[in-house]
């Protein structure tokens, strides 16, 4: 396979941790060239045989969502410098569909996150700019799949609460956090019920100074309406929980990161864990398949097929249904 020397370099930097290697792999998964795609898959296939990482020393990958101004990069920050500070190495990567519209990056052009990148042990990845919500999810699940190679012990996966966003990181990652405001009460019903239903924590950000009160208030409202979902089979009791936190003084942290842990243990432990990863693997081999197909039909108006058949059906030669049959067995 072409390239195939130069991946086994790439893939034996990033075995070994370098954040060079790692942000280069990146870059190379994220290219839409063609070359780059093939060059990309035989990086993942070699870190693949490479055996890592080994069973039960997989990353922790940790969605995070909230809204914009909930407090995302400083708990990403402080939260990100306590796991440094016990030791471990903590990766930082973003699904982001508004990058599309607005050309930015929610991790890219903010100077976010200062402390947490200038720690060795932490890797922050800007943003991918791509244009299709889709394309951008499957570029950062393999972007996860190298972090886990490079060792890291967390991935954060960060992600704006825009709805559709959410759905794709709970397929990205092994745990769930919903980031919340404290908000007036009536402010519950902003938060849609699938997301709550997705959410494994509920985390009520800002509990500190005058903005205290609020925050213990919304974060009862939430454990309440928690309370009404029904259990998961993936759930031990107590599961989906809200907590307080402030990402600025750090009270609560410590409190959530337990609470994580004890949530991971006991999936692990009941086969949780390893039936969601299972699950999230053949979404995304299905997904991939789909992309697949709708990049074939992309190319379609060159070949003439799309154009012949659709005028033999508006023609009234072939029936819908009898056209797109025939059309489709042209693609295999
Ligand atoms: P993001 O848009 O979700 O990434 O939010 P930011 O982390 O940029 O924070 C938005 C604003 O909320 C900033 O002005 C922060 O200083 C402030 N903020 C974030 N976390 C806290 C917190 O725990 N307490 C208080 N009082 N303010 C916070």
């Amino acid at each position: 396979m072409a390239g195939t020397g130069r991946n086994l370099d790439l893939a034996a930097g990033i075995a070994a941790g370098d954040r060079r290697a790692l942000a280069r792999g990146i870059t190379l998964v994220e290219s839409g060239r063609a070359d780059h795609r093939t060059e990309a898959l035989a990086l993942l296939e070699a870190l693949k045989a490479a055996g890592q990482p080994a069973a039960g020393r997989e990353a922790l990958r940790i969605g995070l969502s909230g809204t914009p101004g909930v407090g995302k990069s400083t708990f990403i920050e402080s939260f990100g410098l306590m796991l440094v500070a016990q030791g471990m190495r903590v990766a930082v990567l973003a699904v982001d569909p508004s990058s599309a519209r607005s050309g930015g990056s929610i991790l890219g052009d903010k100077t976010r996150m200062e402390r947490l990148s200038r720690e060795p042990r932490a890797f922050i990845r800007p943003s991918p700019s791509q244009a299709q919500l889709g394309g951008v999810a499957r570029r950062t699940r393999e972007a996860v799949a190298l972090c886990e190679a490079a060792g890291f012990d967390v991935v954060l996966i960060e992600t704006v609460g825009v709805g559709q966003s959410e759905t794709v990181v709970s397929e990205l990652c092994d745990i769930f956090v919903l980031l919340l405001a404290p908000a007036g009460g009536d402010e519950l019903q902003g938060v849609k019920r699938g997301i709550m239903e997705m959410a494994d924590l509920i985390l009520v950000n800002k509990a500190d100074g005058a903005l205290k009160p609020a925050a213990m208030r919304t974060m009862a409202d939430y454990a309440g309406a928690l309370g009404l979902l029904r259990r998961r089979a993936q759930d031990p009791a107590g599961y989906p929980c809200a907590m307080s936190v402030s990402a600025e003084t750090g009270d609560g942290l410590a409190s959530a990161w337990e609470k994580m842990q004890a949530l991971v243990a006991w999936r692990r432990e009941g086969g949780h864990w390893q039936g969601r990863r299972a699950g999230q693997a053949q979404h995304w081999f299905e997904e991939e398949v789909r992309q697949g197909l709708l990049a074939v039909l992309a190319h379609e108006p060159a070949r003439g097929q799309l154009a012949r058949f659709g005028d033999a059906v508006a023609q009234g030669l072939m029936t819908p249904e009898v056209a797109a049959a025939r059309m489709l067995d042209t693609l295999g």
